[in-house]
């Protein structure tokens, strides 16, 4: 039976909360998540959600938190209930690339792009397997597997600075996974939203990812094929905030989808769908003093927290243990 040794309190019920709560429990917190909004009303919900490290930061942090993500997320992909497959796929590049991605040896089957495999005007690519995630049944498995460590899960708690203040000063771990809410909660207007639109069209037209690298000025085109729907996009606005779907954006990202992968054309849509991605220069992953107490800040994954969250967690139970 787990030990409990403290209590912790996670604000945040999206991917980087979710998994951050579970984490902190399976290391023997009493965990309790409170949020605004849970699954299906989080930015978790609409990634599409591919590992992929996209709009976040270079660095050996980032890309040991990006492995440490994929090792587990590899290991959920045989238990049909966690919503997690592997896909293989094609990352098309505007110009042959010098060199191979510092994640290259991490992932599943990595190669360069044979020439059959790139058409102009792309001029080279990499084929590679990775997990992608069938948000939100990954939700729903993450919030039961929280649940089964003990820990609850409480909605409709939208919190202000001065009770993340009042937190810190009442409760030995408070951790703040509220994505691009801490530009409110923790004052940092560094913070900001990336928009990004997708098309969910039906499932089966598509059998391997593709990410087309877009020309400096173009959009970025991705067509991810998961049991659910196939995800089309997208958009990387940074700074815009509607969160209406924009139609002639979803005519835009569908013609360039077929562009891409032919067999889409004619596929029925099942929805359309605008997020926010938590942009920042790089991810908030630290303590910071707070009212009498200290707070373990963990936001600002821009578009990649499904990518990012499991080694962001491990890293806040280190600093969960540190006094
Ligand atoms: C179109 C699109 C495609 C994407 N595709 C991918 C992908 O393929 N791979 C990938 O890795 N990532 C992808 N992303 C990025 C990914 O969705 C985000 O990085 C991730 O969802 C961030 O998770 P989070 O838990 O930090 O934030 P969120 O999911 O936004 O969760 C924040 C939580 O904090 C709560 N909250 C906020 N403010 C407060 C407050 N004041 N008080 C209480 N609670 C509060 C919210 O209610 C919510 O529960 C995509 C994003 C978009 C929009």
């Amino acid at each position: 039976m787990t030990r409990r040794t403290s209590d912790a309190v996670v604000i945040g019920c999206g991917v980087v909360g979710l998994t951050s709560a579970i984490r902190l429990a399976e290391a023997g917190h009493r965990v309790r998540i409170v949020a605004r909004a849970a699954s299906p009303h989080t930015t978790s919900d609409i990634a599409a959600a591919v590992w992929f490290p996209f709009r976040t930061e270079r660095s050996d942090r980032s890309l040991g938190w990006a492995t440490a993500s994929l090792a587990f997320l590899q290991s959920l992909a045989g238990d049909p209930a966690a919503g997690v497959t592997l896909v293989e796929g094609i990352k098309l590049l505007a110009a042959p690339a010098a060199e191979l991605p510092a994640w290259h040896a991490a992932v599943g089957g990595f190669r360069r792009a044979r020439r059959g495999e790139v058409a102009p005007p792309y001029a080279g690519g990499f084929v590679f397997t990775v997990p992608v995630a069938q948000m939100p049944v990954h939700l729903a498995w993450l919030a039961a597997r929280l649940r089964a460590l003990g820990g609850s899960i409480q909605t409709g708690v939208d919190l202000t600075p001065p009770d993340l203040e009042r937190l810190a000063g009442q409760v030995g771990t408070v951790v703040n996974c509220t994505g691009l809410g801490a530009r409110e909660l923790a004052r940092d207007d560094t913070v900001h939203p990336i928009r990004g639109q997708i098309v969910r069209v039906a499932p089966g037209h598509a059998t391997r990812f593709v990410q087309a690298a877009p020309a400096s000025g173009e959009a970025v085109t991705y067509v991810i094929p998961r049991p659910d729907c196939t995800v089309l996009g997208g958009t990387t606005e940074v700074g815009r905030w509607e969160l209406d779907v924009d139609p002639s954006t979803a005519a835009a990202i569908r013609a360039r989808c077929e562009a891409l992968v032919p067999a889409l054309a004619g596929a029925a849509v099942q929805s359309h769908a605008v997020g926010l991605r938590p942009g920042r220069a790089a991810v908030r992953l630290e303590v910071e003093r707070c009212g009498d107490g200290r707070v373990i800040h963990n936001y600002g994954h821009g578009g990649a927290g499904v990518t990012l969250a499991w080694g962001c967690a491990g890293e806040v139970v280190r600093l969960a243990g540190q006094t």
